[in-house]
């Protein structure tokens, strides 16, 4: 009997472990109703230029829980790659991010704006991803070249020829390209060479200690030089403190995002003040 129950047990695992598996489960049932029961939605952080200007937004999304209420992307996205569902919810984000586009492009106020949406690895390596980005486009009538799509370091260690040769389908369409938190990676110089890209994005972790760590001046000056070379766009994410604007557009940054400029908000609000507030952020610039 002894024997038995001890062998029961041993089936059995770690209670905490059991806790998180059961936890994991839940959030995967419940983010599985989210996009079907549309608590899914995007929020748009603005994008600007020296001038304080609005060029763009940011799609970043957001799951309005029924209970916790607004829960960040952190929470959710790495649970909808590892489990597959961040498929159907990247054909969601691509969909609303271009229905959004198109919105705006009737708007006479806002019709020159673009909106940047961030792509997981495992979206765009799948087969379909360039027709689920044409079909986006062409359903909700968004001009491809203002739709901008942000990768991640991490995705480009992946098949380079088969990437080049995704992003050389989307490009031929007019769509633009981002390398999202550059610096925090492993890119090659040469692989970057070599990538269609637009934009390099400095992530917001140099942005935040710039004023009083060497180091990271010393990156933000590379990034900024390396896109000089390559003829890259290059936008610092995190932008908070005039000190920061002031210190980035001293090492020759030009396009700007962050607190400082708006945090991300519904749709609605991107531009809805013209420039006057964003003029208050405009200081000795
Ligand atoms: P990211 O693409 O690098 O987005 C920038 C993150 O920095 C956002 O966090 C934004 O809210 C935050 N942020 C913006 N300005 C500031 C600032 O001035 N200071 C600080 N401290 N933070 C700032 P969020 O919205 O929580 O998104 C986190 C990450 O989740 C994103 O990083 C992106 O990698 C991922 N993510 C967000 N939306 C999507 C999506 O639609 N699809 C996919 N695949 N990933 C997404
Ligand atoms: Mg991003
Ligand atoms: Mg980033
Ligand atoms: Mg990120």
């Amino acid at each position: 009997e002894a024997k038995a129950a001890g062998r029961n047990t041993l089936c059995f695992f770690d209670p905490r472990m059991q806790e998180a598996l059961a936890a994991r489960a839940t959030l995967e049932h419940e983010l599985r109703r989210a996009l079907s029961e549309g608590q899914l939605l995007l929020h748009y952080q603005p994008q600007v230029d020296e001038q304080g200007e609005l060029l763009g937004a940011e799609a970043l999304i957001r799951w309005r829980h029924p209970q916790r209420g607004l829960v960040p992307p952190g929470e959710f996205i790495p649970l909808a790659e590892s489990t597959g569902l961040i498929l159907p919810m990247g054909r969601w984000i691509l969909h609303t991010a271009c229905r959004q586009l198109a919105a705006w492009a009737d708007d006479p106020q806002r019709a020159e704006l673009t909106v940047a949406i961030n792509v997981s690895a495992r979206q765009f390596h799948h087969p379909d991803f360039v027709a689920d980005v044409l079909t986006a486009l062409k359903e909700t009538g968004a001009a491809p070249h203002r739709l901008e799509l942000e990768l991640t370091e991490s995705q480009l260690v992946q098949d380079i020829e088969a990437l080049i040769d995704k992003m050389g389908q989307l490009k031929a369409h007019g769509v633009r390209f981002s390398l999202d938190d550059f610096g925090t990676g492993y890119s090659s110089l040469s692989y970057l060479k070599r990538l269609p890209l637009d934009q390099l994005k400095i992530d917001r972790s140099f942005v935040h200690d710039l004023l009083d760590n060497a180091s990271d001046t010393a990156i933000v000056r590379t990034i900024l030089a390396l896109g000089q070379e390559l003829e890259l766009r290059v936008i610092a994410e995190g932008v908070e403190s005039e000190a920061q604007r002031d210190a980035l557009l001293r090492l020759g940054c030009r396009h700007f995002q962050g607190y400082l400029y708006g945090a991300p908000q519904p749709a609605e609000q991107i531009g809805a003040h013209g420039r006057a507030t964003l003029a208050l952020h405009l200081g000795s610039a």
